[in-house]
């Protein structure tokens, strides 16, 4: 299959930083589901990432760690 619209690499999701208030677009990888740690961009602080799926839809969940 040669889906090109498909992207095998990940999902960029906008999301609000909990702690500095400010968006940015992080890439969640097709694999990545459950909750991992990642740090903010701008503020360095962590952020707690609750990532779910339901089919083809990502629902991505942001808090301070
Ligand atoms: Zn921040």
């Amino acid at each position: 299959m040669t889906d090109e619209t498909l992207d095998a690499h990940g999902d960029w999701i906008l999301v609000s930083c909990p702690c500095c208030g400010e968006s940015l677009e992080i890439l969640i990888e097709a694999e990545t589901v459950g909750s991992l740690v990642q740090d903010c961009e701008v503020c360095c602080n962590p952020w707690l990432l609750t990532v779910r799926r339901r089919g083809s839809e990502l629902e991505v969940r942001v808090e301070a760690s």
